[in-house]
């Protein structure tokens, strides 16, 4: 299958999720269908009708080929959601599934791309407070860079367009404290110490200590192990970040 440069083919889907905003089309969240309002419309019986009217108005955003945010503004995003995550002002439920899955069949136009951990208790979406379509995630136990995951990004970026890279490493983390631990563990699990070994030896036992410096390492061998990536943060059109999740709070850090 050939990719077009630009990763699309279809119409987009708005971008934007806060609830008193405008999107790119001008209008207003809470001039939109929601997803609770569909489903109450369903239940009065009139859904054909304003179902129809919905669709119609996603379809009116005009097409665009990557997302049009800085990466300082993708960045400046993420946080936003995040914190509305952290104060349980969660938007994203509200926006129509239906419309979202039709929007993005074909197309796909994320700002911003997250490398998580596996954890189950990060949940990269919810904790952004986006919905499909916004990010394009990766995610291995320990957050660590591999071919894979570099060949992956650099998709999401140089050709889908997210102009923000955020490594995201976690509280608590498993894979970290294992790499710590060092015992023998069955199967292939080992395979995660050596990409974490050097934050290990920079940070010592100190477990959130080397959580952060894990994903401070996995930002840094990103850019320099891929030529792409380092050429889109010279250019200005990517930037790459490192961050930690607090497990009990929810909260993001960025990782200086
Ligand atoms: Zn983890």
């Amino acid at each position: 299958m050939i990719i077009p440069a630009n990763g699309c083919a279809g119409s987009p889907f708005v971008p934007c999720t806060c609830a008193s905003h405008p999107g790119e089309d001008g209008v207003a969240r809470a001039a939109r269908p929601s997803r609770r309002g569909f489903i109450t419309t369903m239940a009065t019986g009139a859904a054909a009708a304003l179902a129809g009217s919905a669709v119609g108005l996603a379809l009116a955003v005009p097409a665009r080929a990557q997302s049009t945010l800085t990466p300082e503004a993708a960045l400046a995003r993420l946080m936003e959601g995040n914190r509305r995550y952290v104060e349980g002002r969660l938007t994203s439920f509200d926006e129509d599934l239906s419309i979202l899955k039709q929007k993005t069949a074909a197309k796909q136009e994320p700002f911003a791309a997250v490398l998580s951990c596996a954890d189950s208790r990060v949940p990269v979406e919810i904790a952004f407070d986006q919905s499909i379509g916004h990010l394009f995630v990766t995610r291995v136990a320990g957050n660590v860079t591999t071919p894979e995951i570099t060949a992956s990004l650099e998709f999401g970026t140089l050709v889908l367009g997210a102009k923000v890279i955020m490594v995201l490493g976690h509280s608590a983390c498993g894979a970290v404290k294992a790499t710590i631990d060092a015992k023998p563990v069955p199967g292939q699990i080992s395979v995660l110490y050596a990409p974490i070994r050097a934050a290990v030896d920079e940070a010592g036992a100190d477990l959130e200590a080397a959580i952060k410096a894990n994903a401070r390492h996995q930002a840094t061998i990103l850019s320099r192990a891929s030529p792409v990536l380092a050429g889109l943060v010279r250019d200005n059109k990517l930037r790459i970040v490192a961050a930690y999740y607090d497990l009990a709070t929810g909260k993001v850090s960025l990782l200086g």
